[in-house]
């Protein structure tokens, strides 16, 4: 059996950090290829220093003398070494980045040597050997992930290696410049290292025990999500629920390895298992709720607008034209909404309705802002009847006015639309209805 285990950044913070992640690796013989990030923050003032790293080479790239703010990163890489009583020192590497930044390596450079470090450290502290990711991990001059190439040449090397330690986060061009992937990418390391070495589970390990069903910021202590599809999760993580880098599935689900989430302070909780499919009956109805305010609804009407033949391209080419994606789109007999996102649509807005009056020739148009958009996300949707019945009458009972809905065919989801104001009660709602009734 072969185990692939990230860890996050919160679990690297400090010596302390490190030495639960040496207890939980060593705890488990399976534990053979460890990603680590880069020291997270150690209390909620503290500062990533993969943040310190974007800064301090800002600060480098404008001609600054730069040494006292690569010395604050160098103390949070010796406060590890030294808490963990290692013999190593990291002053070479230190020259060598100061040189680097001098002749302008890039910031792409810059972040990746959170991780870098980080590995040596992990690696010396576990007896692992220390794969250097720019070896492995290739992009192509246009800065694309090269996938092919990175998992022959992954698979390969980790071969003859039994344990090792590969950073997260970053890879090469083939010219040898370093290149990241975007901010969380040690997630997608993770999983290209599973896919390289076949392993039989990814164990992402963070600071919380999984999802959640709904966000804790709205729902008191929300129950945790036991096992999750792939599909499921990319649904919610669309709607903004994060823990997993959104790229990171791609790589994993294409040989059906499993990521279990799982939380470095709480090792003995099972956490979130994301798999393909599975028998495993959901314990609600819903998997998980997520959504995102600021969204604006452009409620066009036009009459025998059904008839007409390309009158939804006609619309949509504007947007299209204008550089604006849209979200939803629901349609009646003569009318038709298209759901952008506010921030997106505002600086364009009288343009687009200009190009919707030339083109599609409405009756009328107006405008709504403000509103929220929510997904209820659960593959149980399928086999139960009156999921929807049940959501809108909670949410008539809590007061709130349903300004769209949106059921995909794959009735995986049920999207639903309403005024920013009222989104927090709206989630409450539909959290009491599937899952604190249930209980
Ligand atoms: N250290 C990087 C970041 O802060 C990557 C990661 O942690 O996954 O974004």
């Amino acid at each position: 059996m072969i185990k692939i285990v990230k860890f996050g950044g919160s679990s690297l913070a400090s010596a302390e950090q490190f030495k639960k992640v040496g207890a939980i690796i060593r705890a488990d013989q399976d534990r053979k290829y460890v990603v680590p990030s880069a020291p997270g923050k150690r209390n909620s003032t503290d500062t990533k220093v993969t943040d310190m790293l974007y800064a301090t080479y800002a600060y480098a790239e404008q001609g600054n003398d730069f040494s006292k703010a690569l010395k604050a990163i160098e103390a949070r890489y010796n406060e590890i070494i030294e808490g963990l009583g290692l013999d190593l020192s990291l002053e070479e590497e230190f020259k060598t980045i100061t040189e680097n930044f001098k002749k302008k390596a890039g910031s792409d450079y810059a972040a990746s040597r959170g991780e870098y470090l980080n590995g040596i450290i992990m690696a010396n502290y576990l007896g692992y050997e220390f794969i250097d990711a720019a070896t492995v991990i290739f992009f192509d001059e246009n800065g694309n992930f090269m996938a092919d190439k990175t998992d022959q040449v992954l698979s390969e090397r980790l071969a003859g290696v039994e344990r090792a330690v590969v950073p997260g986060f970053y890879g090469a061009k083939e010219d040898g410049t370093v290149k990241t992937f975007s901010r969380g990418g040690s997630d997608i390391t993770g999983s290209i290292v599973a896919k390289a070495v076949k392993a039989d589970v990814y164990e992402n390990w963070t600071d919380v025990s999984g999802f959640l069903i709904a966000d804790p910021r709205i729902i008191h202590n929300p129950k945790g999500i036991d096992t999750i599809t792939y599909r499921e999760l990319r649904e919610l993580s669309y709607m903004g629920a994060t823990v997993l880098h959104e790229d990171a599935i791609f790589p994993v689900r294409k040989e059906g390895i499993p990521i279990n989430i799982k939380n470095t302070n709480a090792p003995k909780d099972e956490g979130t298992w994301i798999v393909e499919s599975t028998c495993q009956k959901p314990k609600y109805v819903i998997t998980g709720i997520a959504g995102k305010k600021g969204f604006c609804a452009i409620n066009i009407e036009k009459d025998m607008m059904n008839s007409e033949i390309g009158f939804g391209r006609k619309v949509l080419h504007v947007f299209e034209e204008n550089d604006i994606s849209f979200e939803h789109v629901p349609s009646g007999i003569d009318t038709m909404t298209v759901f952008v996102h506010q921030d997106e649509f505002e600086k364009k807005e009288q343009k687009v309705l200009a190009g919707i009056h030339k083109l599609a020739k409405p009756d009328s148009v107006d405008l709504e802002s403000d509103l929220a958009l929510i997904a209820v996300v659960g593959r149980g949707m399928k086999a139960t009847r009156g999921t929807a019945g049940r959501i809108f009458s909670a949410l008539a009972h809590a007061n709130v006015n349903v300004k769209m809905i949106d059921q995909g065919s794959s009735e995986l989801n049920i999207i639903i639309g309403v005024t920013n104001q009222e989104f927090e009660a709206a989630i409450k709602a539909i959290y009491d209805i599937f899952v604190v009734a249930q209980l």
